[in-house]
């Protein structure tokens, strides 16, 4: 890939402008509305795996206007939480995360989040994504969350040649510079949500056509 990082992430700027389609994610949202709390976030993001970013805005909404902290939380009834989370997909097994991960915190971590991907990575559920999404959009650290669609898009445009969602973070990690990273996956999933989709991209709409390997071998 030769084209400069910046300019890739500048041309997916300029398309979802033009098409008036600059909307934050959930977790950007939850970041903004939530000052960027680690607890939150972590909560958020484990919440929003397979879910519409609507329906995780809206429910995250109701299970912290009920459930403040980590305490409050892994002192609740199951059944209470899962009724609360009902409309989030794989809402039972999500229900016993969230109270499992906020037990640990308070037993372990005085109830604070730590903000360092190892700590992150021994908690249940959770994975490289949603520990660096807790480092981006928690504690505001360099990191690049890899979900299906900077996946996706990475290998389309062809910034990276890789299988697996892990394998795009070690080398997404190698070709940005790191002072691009903390964004990397904000732009990415809005472009991915809207433009670059998993079936039929909108290519028509797109200011990548010229440097895009996908849109290269299609047309
Ligand atoms: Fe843009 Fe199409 Fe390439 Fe996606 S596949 S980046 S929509 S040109």
């Amino acid at each position: 890939m030769t084209v400069r990082f910046s300019k890739i992430i500048s041309l997916m700027q300029s398309t979802l402008r033009k098409n008036n389609l600059v909307r934050p994610t959930a977790l950007k949202n939850l970041q903004t509305q939530e000052d960027g709390d680690p607890y939150k976030i972590l909560i958020g993001t484990i919440l929003s795996a397979r879910t519409r970013d609507e329906t995780t805005t809206q429910v995250i909404k109701m299970l912290f206007s009920e459930f403040k902290n980590p305490d409050e939380l892994s002192r609740a009834d199951l059944k209470d939480i899962k009724k609360l989370i009902q409309k989030i997909g794989f809402y039972n097994v999500k229900a016993t995360r969230i109270k499992e991960v906020s037990k640990i915190l308070v037993e372990k971590y005085n109830s604070k989040v730590p903000s360092n991907l190892e700590d992150l990575l021994t908690f249940p559920g959770v994975g490289r994504k949603t520990a660096n999404c807790v480092l981006v959009y928690g504690f505001r650290k360099p990191a690049i969350p890899v979900d299906i669609h900077v996946h996706r898009i990475s290998n389309r445009i062809g910034i990276v040649n890789t299988k697996k969602p892990e394998e795009t973070e070690i080398d997404l990690q190698k070709t940005i510079d790191m002072r691009y990273w903390i964004g990397v996956n904000e732009t990415f999933v809005t472009f991915g949500q809207n433009i670059c989709l998993p079936i039929k991209p909108k290519c028509n709409l797109c200011h990548l056509t010229k440097i895009c390997k996908y849109y290269g071998k299609n047309n």
